[in-house]
C-alpha cells in the first residue's frame, strides 16, 4: 500500500484544513498556496484515481460531480466565473497524485492562459 495522500489525510482530520463544501463523494478546501484571489481545490473523497484522465475513464459521473461542485463554490466564493485546472503529470506541475481540480476565480482577466 502506498502512503495516504495529503488530501486523504486532510479528509481524515490528520492534517488541519477547513472543508468549505462537500458532497457524498467530494470535498473542497482552500489551497494552502493560493495562485489567485480565490483558489479552491475540489477533490474526490476516493483516492482511487491519480489524475483526471484516470477519473474520466473510471468514473465519468464523479468527474461531472467535481465540475458541478466547482461551479457551485465559484458562485459562492466569487462571481461564478472560474478557471478549472487539472495538472496532469509531474512535468505539468502535478505534485499530489490524488486527482483534484483547481478552481481559480476572482479578478483573472490579467494573464490568461489562452494567449
Ligand atoms: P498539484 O500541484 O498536484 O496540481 O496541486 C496540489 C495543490 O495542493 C498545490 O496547489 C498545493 O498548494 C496544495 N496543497 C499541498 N498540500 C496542502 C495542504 O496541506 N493543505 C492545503 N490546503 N493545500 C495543500
Amino acid at each position: 500500500m502506498s502512503e495516504p495522500s495529503v488530501f486523504t489525510r486532510i479528509l481524515n482530520g490528520e492534517i488541519p484544513a477547513e472543508i468549505v463544501a462537500q458532497t457524498d463523494r467530494a470535498f473542497v478546501i482552500r489551497d494552502i498556496a493560493p495562485q489567485a484571489p480565490v483558489h479552491l481545490l475540489v477533490i474526490p473523497k476516493t483516492a482511487d484515481y491519480r489524475d483526471v484522465v484516470e477519473l474520466a475513464a473510471g468514473d465519468p459521473g464523479l468527474l461531472a460531480e467535481i465540475v458541478e461542485l466547482a461551479g457551485a463554490v465559484a458562485a459562492e466564493h466569487a462571481d461564478g466565473d472560474f478557471r478549472l485546472v487539472f495538472n496532469t503529470g509531474a512535468d505539468a506541475g502535478q505534485t499530489v497524485f490524488h486527482v483534484h481540480a483547481h478552481v481559480l476565480a476572482g479578478g483573472l482577466t490579467e494573464g490568461t492562459t489562452h494567449g
